[in-house]
């Protein structure tokens, strides 16, 4: 079996996973009578000390719904250059919503606070654009699994709701960032209006995340989930599987981010230039291949013929990502095959 560290979107349900999902208590979600689905939602809005949340097909929808709910037609969202909002939801926010984005570049996706509010213009007026949230990306996917600090979280949302400026965390992989940094989802709830979350990625569910924020917020946007075709019905047996994912594949998501060490030590030990360990803090181990004299898509392809699956990105830029279905012995795999492919140029 080859071992594919493409993303963490690629693990298979457990069989005990299975059987929750097999003995969960359903109703029809639509009319609100899905006591699995329900109870997911009451869970996970509490979690992030939240009064509401609404269970989503997808991240996309989770973080689409959530901007929605804040910024109008002709409005503006500020987002990092290289966030999901942005590079990878095919323009969702200005097709659906009508909404403007504006984007700061930050190096390895990392927030400090003063970026995005040089660049926030509110209540501009009747010739310009007003910026209406600020979105953070915790932890930031292509900028290698960053961990936003704290400090510069607290700052951005003192100073940008101080202005009338909401804000949104998109939260797919805030459990990572949360396993590192030891703050509390409460902690991080509370510097955002709204929140998305993924239970499909790290935590191994085969489908599902949520929108969080307040019972008026959740309201409208389900609302604008029935809208866009997204009102499912016996879905408690998805939530079955976030339920499970939350009581057994949270803390765990340590060793991921260990392996994911692991590998940006090994390989960083035969070129420094291809990775920093330093900053490979959670699980995604992004390479830099610029000056090793190899394209992303070739390493991806030696690598894919001796059993290993990783993504090409850039021309230059290839991603690991450790999961739920990698353990050491593969991870040692993993790490020969990459030096392999590397050193035969
Ligand atoms: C995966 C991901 C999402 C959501 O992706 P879906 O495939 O729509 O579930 C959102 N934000 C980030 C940062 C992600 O990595």
């Amino acid at each position: 079996m080859a071992i594919d560290l493409r993303s963490d979107t690629v693990t298979q349900p457990t069989v005990a996973m299975r059987e929750a999902i097999a003995n969960a208590p359903v109703g029809d979600d639509v009319y609100g009578d899905d006591p699995t689905v329900n109870s997911l939602e009451e869970r996970v809005a509490a979690l992030f000390g939240h009064e509401a949340a609404l269970f989503c097909p997808t991240g996309s929808l989770a973080n689409q719904l959530s901007i929605r709910t804040l910024v109008k037609p002709g409005e503006e969202l500020l987002v990092e250059t290289r966030s999901h909002i942005v590079r990878a939801e095919l323009g969702a926010a200005a097709t659906f919503s009508g909404i403007t984005t504006r984007t700061w570049p930050a190096e390895d996706g990392l927030l400090r606070a003063e970026d995005p509010l040089a660049i926030a213009h509110e209540n501009a007026g009747p010739y310009l654009v007003s910026t209406k949230a600020i979105a953070v990306e915790n932890t930031h996917n292509f900028g290698g699994g960053t961990v936003q600090p704290i400090a510069e979280i607290e700052k951005l949302s003192v100073a940008a709701r101080a202005r009338g400026i909401a804000m949104h965390l998109d939260g797919a992989r805030i459990w990572n960032a949360h396993v590192a940094s030891q703050v509390s989802f409460a902690e991080y709830g509370k510097h955002f209006d709204t929140i998305s979350v993924c239970l499909s990625k790290g935590l191994g569910a085969p489908v599902g995340s949520l929108m969080i924020s307040t019972k008026e917020r959740i309201q409208e946007a389900r609302i604008w989930r029935k809208r866009y075709g997204a009102g499912m019905r016996q879905v408690g047996i998805l939530a079955a599987a976030g339920h499970y994912a939350l009581d057994h594949n949270i803390a765990r998501l340590a060793e991921d981010n260990l392996r994911a060490q692991k590998i940006a030590v090994a390989l960083a030990a035969i070129d420094s230039s291809l990775v920093d360990p330093k900053k490979v803090v959670t699980n995604i181990v992004g390479l830099e291949l610029s000056k090793v004299g190899i394209t992303a898509g070739e390493l991806a392809s030696r690598c894919k013929e001796a059993g290993l699956w990783i993504s090409a990105l850039g021309p230059h830029y290839a991603r690991l990502v450790t999961h739920l279905d990698f353990d050491d012995a593969q991870c040692d795999q993993a790490i020969e095959i990459l030096k392999g492919a590397l050193v035969a140029k």
